[in-house]
C-alpha cells in the first residue's frame, strides 16, 4: 500500500486572499414580486432590435461565432468614429478589465484605484499576483491628487471608473487630463466608462480623445447598462493598437457569442431607445436624490443611473434594518459593506412603479425607526 500523499494541487496563495465578487440579488425568499434595484440594469430593457437581431442567430447556433467579433467593431467604429482595429470587445467588460491586469501586470507590481472604486478592480489586480494600492476619496469622489499619491515606480496601471460605481460620483474632463499628464508614461490609464450614456454634464468625457491619442489609455465601455443587455455579456475597449494586439493573443478565441456580436451591434443602430433610457434617467434620478433626501436618508449626489443612500442619521435606523425592511417587501437593494460603506445601499433607478414604491416604503421605514 502506498502512503496517502499530502501533496495535492494548491493555487497560487494570493489568489485564496481575494474576496469574492458577490452580484446583487435577485430574489428574495417568501416573497413573490420584486423590484431589482440591486444591479443597475435598465428598466427599459433592450432595444426591439437588439432582440430581433437576437432571435435571428437561433437559427445558427452551432456554427462558432466570428472571433473577431468584426460585425461589432464596426458597428462601433462608425458609431463613435474610431479604428475598427483598436476596439477591443470582451464578454462583458469585465473580461477586459481582467486582462488588462493579467497582460500589464506581474508580480512585484502596483496597481492602484480609488476607495471606493469598482470591485473588479482589485480582483483583477490581485488575481494577476500585482499588489493592490488603494488611494483616498474626497467626498466619496475620486481624487487626483491622492491617486497620483500612490503612483511609484512600481505602478503599471491605474483603474478609474468615471462616472464611478457604487458612487455615482464624477471627475470633470480636466480633472482626468491632469492625472493622465502626471502618470508616467508606462502606466497604463484604464477609464471606465460604463455609465457614460447617462452623464449630461457639460464637463464630463468618457476618455475617448485620450485613448485615441495616448499609448498608455485605454476606454472600457459596456452594453450591459444603458442598453439593457447584461444578460448577454458585451462591453468593448479602445485604445492602442498594441494593447490590442497584445490581448489579442490571451483572450479567448471565441469570447463573444454569436447572439451577442449581432445584438449589441442591432443596438448600436437604435438611437431613440438609448434616448428615451437618458431620459427616464433625467426624470427619474432627480426625483429620486430629493425625495429619498427629505426623508432625512443621505443621497450622494449623483450623474448615473443609480444613488447611494446612507442611512443612519437624523434617526433613521441603520443600513442593515433598511435592506431587511425593503426586501420584505420586494424592493432589493446592494449592500454595500464590500466597498467598505456598511451604512450605505445603493439604489438602481428603476421604473415609475418601482421608484414611487421604494420612495413610499423608505418613507414608512424612516417613520418606524424615528417612532
Ligand atoms: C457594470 C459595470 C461594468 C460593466 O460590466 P460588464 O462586465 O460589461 O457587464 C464595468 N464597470 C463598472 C464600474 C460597472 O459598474
Amino acid at each position: 500500500m502506498t502512503a496517502v500523499s499530502s501533496l495535492r494541487p494548491e493555487p497560487r496563495p494570493e489568489i485564496l486572499d481575494i474576496d469574492i465578487y458577490v452580484p446583487g440579488r435577485s430574489r428574495v425568499e417568501g416573497v413573490a414580486k420584486v423590484h431589482k434595484l440591486s444591479s443597475n440594469e435598465s428598466p427599459l430593457g433592450p432595444s426591439p432590435k437588439a432582440i430581433d437581431a437576437y432571435r435571428a442567430r437561433a437559427d445558427d447556433l452551432a456554427a462558432y461565432p466570428d472571433g473577431s467579433a468584426r460585425v461589432l467593431r464596426e458597428a462601433i467604429a462608425r458609431r463613435f468614429g474610431l479604428e475598427p482595429d483598436r476596439i477591443l470587445c470582451g464578454n462583458g467588460s469585465d473580461e477586459i478589465l481582467a486582462l488588462l491586469a493579467h497582460v500589464f501586470l506581474r508580480p512585484g507590481d502596483e496597481g492602484v484605484y480609488s476607495a471606493h472604486g469598482f470591485l473588479a478592480y482589485p480582483i483583477a489586480i490581485r488575481a494577476a499576483g500585482a499588489t493592490a494600492v488603494v488611494a483616498p476619496e474626497t467626498d466619496r469622489t475620486a481624487n487626483v491628487d491622492a491617486l497620483l499619491g500612490k503612483v511609484g515606480p512600481r505602478t503599471k496601471i491605474v483603474y478609474l471608473a468615471n462616472p464611478n460605481n457604487p458612487t455615482g460620483t464624477y471627475l470633470p474632463y480636466a480633472e482626468i487630463r491632469r492625472l493622465h499628464a502626471a502618470l508616467p508614461a508606462d502606466c497604463l490609464l484604464v477609464l471606465d466608462a460604463a455609465y457614460a450614456e447617462y452623464v449630461t454634464r457639460n464637463d464630463y468625457a468618457a476618455g475617448l480623445e485620450l485613448a485615441a491619442s495616448c499609448e498608455n489609455v485605454v476606454m472600457t465601455r459596456t452594453f450591459s447598462k444603458i442598453h439593457g443587455l447584461a444578460s448577454l455579456r458585451i462591453g468593448w475597449s479602445y485604445g492602442p493598437r498594441r494593447v490590442a494586439d497584445a490581448i489579442n493573443r490571451v483572450r479567448s478565441p471565441f469570447n463573444l457569442s454569436g447572439p451577442a456580436i449581432a445584438a449589441g451591434a442591432a443596438s448600436l443602430d437604435d438611437a431613440a431607445h438609448l434616448e428615451a433610457a437618458v431620459a427616464h434617467n433625467d426624470r427619474w434620478l432627480p426625483w429620486l436624490s430629493a425625495s429619498i433626501g427629505a426623508l432625512g436618508i443621505e443621497p450622494t449626489p449623483s450623474v448615473a443611473n443609480f444613488v447611494l443612500l446612507t442611512f443612519g442619521r437624523n434617526g433613521v435606523g441603520t443600513a442593515s434594518e433598511a435592506d431587511a425592511f425593503l426586501s420584505a417587501r420586494g424592493y432589493i437593494l446592494r449592500a454595500m459593506s464590500a466597498y467598505g460603506l456598511p451604512q450605505s445601499l445603493r439604489l438602481t433607478v428603476g421604473s415609475a412603479e418601482a421608484n414611487r414604491g421604494v420612495v413610499e416604503a423608505l418613507a414608512e421605514f424612516v417613520e418606524r425607526s424615528r417612532s
